[in-house]
């Protein structure tokens, strides 16, 4: 893991490993969850992109969650992921990524990596993928599963996203996956031209969805619906609270 100030930043080496969680006497038919979970909780309340709902099906997210837990991995909610942050709820991770119209040759700025579920999804459906992460246990953690499963075009860092990650812009998309108080300055700096910035604005207990869209040097804004996320915490974020 790579700290922003810290030498070298290594990218994935792409080796692919089993999961030992999978072996032995495991029958769970993860498979069968996951299209479940699909065809209720995403396709039948509306999402319709074909590549989103795809790449769903064959994501292992019971293997973003924290062992013992994996049971509950398909079910219709947000999971504590440890370090209080959670793994988001998978409609929500459906509805965030359908909004940022990914075609595979993107270059996307995740703020918030957490468990790395949702970096798995942006990295099989993009070009490439920079996640951010404040909490370094999480970063290692979604590191390795990424790496376990052989993803090779995501790069973490350990820092704070609400200044974006100024090396690799300008960004095709970007998504914060933490609750903002405002949109930070920094991340509609990074964005490239055409480009498309998803992020949940609001208080610390609710937040609306806002699509910020640039255009020829325009910005346009508009909110897609309610959501609560974990708070986006940093410099142009909230403050850290000590309670
Ligand atoms: N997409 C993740 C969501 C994790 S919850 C998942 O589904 O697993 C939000 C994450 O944002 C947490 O891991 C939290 O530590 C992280 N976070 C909060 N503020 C941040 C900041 N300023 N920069 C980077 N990450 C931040």
């Amino acid at each position: 893991m790579n700290r922003r100030t810290g030498g070298v930043r290594t990218q994935a080496r792409g080796k692919v490993r089993l999961d030992l969680r999978d072996e032995g006497a495991d029958v769970t038919d993860w498979e069968g969850l996951r299209q479940n979970m699909v065809d209720h909780q995403i396709a039948a309340r509306g999402i319709s992109d074909t590549g989103v709902l795809d790449v769903m099906r064959e994501v292992p997210r019971h293997l973003f969650v924290g062992r013992g837990m994996e049971a509950s991995a398909y079910g219709d909610h947000a999971l504590p992921i440890g370090e209080e942050q959670t793994i988001s709820q998978p409609y929500m991770v459906a509805i965030m990524t359908a909004a940022l119209h990914l075609t595979g040759e993107e270059k996307v700025l995740e703020i918030g990596t957490g468990s790395g579920y949702q970096t798995a999804i942006l990295a099989r459906l993009a070009d490439r993928v920079f996640s951010v992460e404040r909490i370094e246990t999480l970063a290692t953690r979604a590191r390795r599963t990424l790496d376990t499963l052989g993803v090779v075009n995501v790069s973490i860092v350990v820092g704070d996203g609400t200044i974006g990650w100024k090396e690799f812009e300008p960004y095709d998309r970007i998504l914060v996956t933490a609750g903002s108080p405002a949109v930070p300055t920094s991340l509609i700096e990074q964005l490239a031209d055409p480009g498309v910035l998803v992020i949940p604005v609001g208080s610390l207990a609710k937040q609306q969805l806002r699509i910020v869209e640039k255009r020829d040097g325009a910005i346009k804004e508009y909110d897609e619906g309610g959501c609560a996320f974990v708070p986006l915490v940093g410099k142009d974020g909230w403050e850290l609270r000590n309670d």
